[in-house]
């Protein structure tokens, strides 16, 4: 059982007066009417403390209840006691005093209930316990207390503490009991958030993790989770150094892919050695990260590597990452779809537009009423506004390149098909870079778009 028990305590310098009688209770009053009242909402231990409760009522009853559920020591004052309280005495649980309340009964007290039916008793408890600088709560009379109990839903795992202040004590008790009615959801969103913290990289296992277009904070949950647990991470050169910094500094890190270096016979032989990197570190028991910029099914290879894996038995799971043209077109503002504008995208690989056998991409087969995402095409834009124009693509076009989304170095350059060619080189776009080309490129007017992103992000036409 837990020992917290919901509080909301008001620090006021009235509890540190050493004043008397009906002045400290006139200062409270004033605080709380003035409606400058601020509680600290927080739970307290109880366990083992001396809490006095003043009354032996019904609602004193509840008080008890509260205090004995969660540990506390608790005395009874009262004239008289309910059947609960008795009940509680005759078993032992509470220490009881019968009589009417005096001073000395807060000897020893950590925590002060009065919950009588006599105004004046309870007034006199709140005087003498703030006196004493102890904590003190007066049922219904918020302007005796220096604490306030909030509605509290209990369930077995968490403790929900509502409070409007004392102002409002009838939405608490309603908010409360709209977060019982929906407590399923409640547990729902708990279960996730343990799930969360669960999240941890299994041994022999490999986990093919899209790291995303290059801002850390654009990692998925999970893969920050599997990363962070990971023994040996093999990752590719665009993922940069924040995100590797993420994963243990005892874990195995492994670049095959080095920029530059990726293309043609070398890169086979690249990929056949992380293929056979990431089986024989899940052999020797290892949790493998196997981290890939973007996402891993797009011009990531991740398909390759995931049926190597399948074929050598090695358990292994794909995480998904966001693709460098989501990440970038988020980072620009331009809608991939856009009602009316455009209604598919298309993701094509510029470079193997143009591979030994010829065309790869079928660029008259484009949608012209769709956007298109160009990944890889930074060395090949002259061609690739060549083809876009014989394909049929009209000269006023809208396109933007995207340089280094997400990441500090982001630039953003815009234009028409007709000057692609031309900006492309008297901007000398560098990779990794994205082109957009179609008509929801411009969507979101520009001009807005380069006053609203920061100094980093350089625009020009
Ligand atoms: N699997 C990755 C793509 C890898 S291919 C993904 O899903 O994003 C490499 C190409 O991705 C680059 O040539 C470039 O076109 C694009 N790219 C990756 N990161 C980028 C970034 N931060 N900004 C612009 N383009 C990026």
């Amino acid at each position: 059982m837990t020992g917290f028990f919901p509080l909301d305590i008001l620090f006021r310098e009235s509890i540190h007066y050493h004043a008397y009688g009906d002045n400290i209770v006139r200062s409270i009053a004033k605080g709380t009417m003035s409606g400058s009242v601020e509680y600290l909402p927080l739970f307290h231990d109880v366990r083992g403390a001396n809490a006095l409760v003043v009354g032996g009522g019904t609602v004193a009853s509840r008080k008890i209840r509260a205090l004995l559920s969660r540990g506390a020591v608790v005395t009874v004052v009262a004239k008289e006691f309910s059947r609960p309280v008795a009940e509680w005495i005759r078993r032992g649980d509470l220490r009881a005093i019968q009589g009417r309340f005096s001073p000395g009964h807060l000897d020893g007290a950590a925590l002060v209930f009065a919950a009588t039916d006599d105004r004046r008793v309870n007034a006199e408890v709140s005087r003498e316990a703030i006196r004493r600088n102890i904590p003190v709560n007066v049922a219904d009379a918020p302007e005796l207390c220096s604490f306030i109990l909030p509605a509290v839903l209990q369930e077995e795992e968490f403790t929900l503490a509502v409070s409007t202040g004392g102002k409002n004590p009838g939405a608490a008790r309603s908010l409360r009991e709209f977060l019982e009615q929906n407590r399923e959801e409640i547990s729902v969103r708990l279960e996730r958030g343990r799930r969360r913290k669960r999240i941890a990289a299994r041994k022999g296992k490999v986990y093919i993790v899209g790291a995303g277009p290059g801002d850390p904070d654009l990692l998925t949950v999970r893969a920050l989770g599997l990363l962070r647990s990971a023994d040996a991470v093999v990752y590719d050169y665009l993922v940069p150094e924040e995100i590797l910094s993420l994963a243990p500094s005892k874990a195995l890190k492994l670049c095959y892919a080095r920029k530059g270096k990726t293309s043609g016979h070398g890169a086979a032989l690249k990929q056949i050695a992380i293929h056979e990197a990431t089986v024989r570190l899940a052999r020797e028991g290892r949790s493998v990260v196997r981290l890939k910029s973007g996402d891993s099914l797009v011009f990531g290879r991740g398909g390759e590597e995931a049926e190597h894996l399948a074929r050598e038995g090695v358990e292994f799971e794909i995480v998904p990452g966001i693709t460098a043209a989501i990440g970038c077109a988020a980072a620009a503002r331009i809608p991939l779809t856009h009602r009316g504008v455009s209604s598919s995208v298309t993701f094509i690989a510029g470079h193997e537009a143009f591979g030994k056998e010829g065309g790869a991409v079928e660029w008259d087969r484009l949608p012209k009423d769709g956007t298109l995402a160009v990944y890889m095409g930074v060395s090949r834009v002259e061609a690739i506004a060549r083809e876009l124009g014989n394909a049929g693509f009209a000269p006023n076009t809208p396109f933007a390149v995207v340089e280094n989304g997400t990441r500090p170095a982001q630039r953003v350059l815009r234009g028409i098909l007709a000057n692609l060619a031309h900006i492309a080189n008297e901007q000398a776009i560098r990779s990794p870079a994205v082109l957009f080309v179609g008509r929801s490129v411009d969507a979101v007017p520009y001009e807005t778009v380069q006053e609203m992103t920061d100094e980093l992000f350089a625009q020009s036409v």
